[in-house]
């Protein structure tokens, strides 16, 4: 049965800096953009979820790739082998919590109008912005009818966020859906540490990766709320993700997206410019072309607003600071926004 995109959750979070007045949203869901400009106001959503010159500069600079279709098309019908393999192994029947399923306007501008299913994340960071929405089930199937959904809803890609702890059911989903149809690229938005064994089940099906680098020393898992085993995992995992799909790249020069390949994301935190500078060190060794995105944007939310040191936004000294760093480095492909 086909899925109602307008029935589905919409979860989103709104903060207003008291200081400056600027109003950030975790996403902005095409579908409720007119509430929004009504609430906000025009220049406050534009702010949100237009590319600014800097972004667009940085995407021009990706070499170009040919025109291809999706992956995980060409890996039939090894795609039915890998679902065996998964059920076999008895991963693929779990239903998966989400919070939203919708086009979505307030991601990477690479990423052009991107239909996302948004997995709900347990790692538990003192900041998330996704804590305490309201959550349902799916099941392959309704995942798959989902990515159909937002096919046909005239979304440039499909893009999974927070799906690391779902794999298996997710390759079933996408088989699934390509019986059915999906022809879109595939976009798998984690948050790094993604085991190889589970990359190993998406080699060959995943357009682009987007990896969030949490932090990369052991001694910053506290402020974060993540493991000190994070970093390890972490490198393995986007060394892993490099070697199957290389730096991303686009398709013509146009394009926002619609070309695949690995793109890196790192959120400034407060303090938080050495931690950032050795994120730029770890990219530097595995290839100065790789396109960063350092966000800027942190916000302290939840318990972190009572955690001395990651209580506040970010200042323009640290954003002027990595910015440096990046261009000391001569990094090309850095976004610090
Ligand atoms: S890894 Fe990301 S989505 Fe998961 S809890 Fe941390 S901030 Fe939230």
């Amino acid at each position: 049965m086909a899925v109602d995109l307008e029935a589905e959750l919409i979860s989103i979070s709104v903060v207003t800096d008291e200081a400056t007045g600027r109003v950030s949203f975790s996403d902005v869901p095409q579908r409720i953009l007119p509430a929004l400009v009504d609430t906000y106001g025009k220049q406050a959503v534009a702010n949100a979820i237009g590319a600014s010159p800097g972004e667009l500069e940085m995407i021009n600079t990706l070499e170009l790739g040919g025109v291809r279709p999706a992956r995980y098309l060409s890996a039939r019908p090894d795609l039915a082998t890998r679902v065996a393999q998964i059920e076999a192994e008895g991963l693929a029947h779990a239903t998966v919590p989400y919070f939203m399923a919708a086009i979505n306007l307030s991601d990477e501008a690479v990423l052009g109008k991107t239909g996302a299913i948004y997995f709900v994340c347990r790692k538990g960071c003192h900041f998330c912005q996704y804590r305490h929405f309201d959550e349902g089930q799916l099941t392959p199937e309704g995942i798959a009818e989902r990515m159909l959904a937002l096919q046909q809803a005239g979304a440039d890609n499909i893009q999974w966020v927070s799906p690391s702890a779902y794999t298996g059911v997710l390759v079933k989903a996408l088989a699934l859906a390509a019986a059915d149809g999906l022809t879109l690229p595939v976009v798998h938005k984690s948050e790094g540490e993604d085991s190889l064994e589970d990359l190993r089940r998406l080699d060959g099906l995943v357009d682009m990766y987007l990896p969030d680098i949490k932090f990369i020393r052991p001694e910053a898992a506290e402020r974060i709320g993540l493991s000190p085993e994070y970093p390890e995992r972490m490198k393995a995992c986007i060394r892993e993700m490099y070697r199957q799909v290389g730096p991303l790249k686009r398709q013509k020069k146009s394009s926002l997206l619609q070309g695949g390949g690995l793109m890196v994301r790192h959120l400034l935190m407060p303090n938080g410019v050495e931690e950032a500078e050795r994120v730029l060190d770890f990219i530097l060794e595995l290839d100065p072309a790789l396109p960063v995105h350092i966000m800027t944007g942190y916000e302290p939310l939840h318990a972190a607003k009572d955690r001395p040191g990651i209580d506040r936004p970010v200042t323009d000294d640290e954003i002027a600071q990595v910015a440096e760093a990046a261009h000391e480095r001569e990094l090309t492909r850095v976004l610090v926004r």
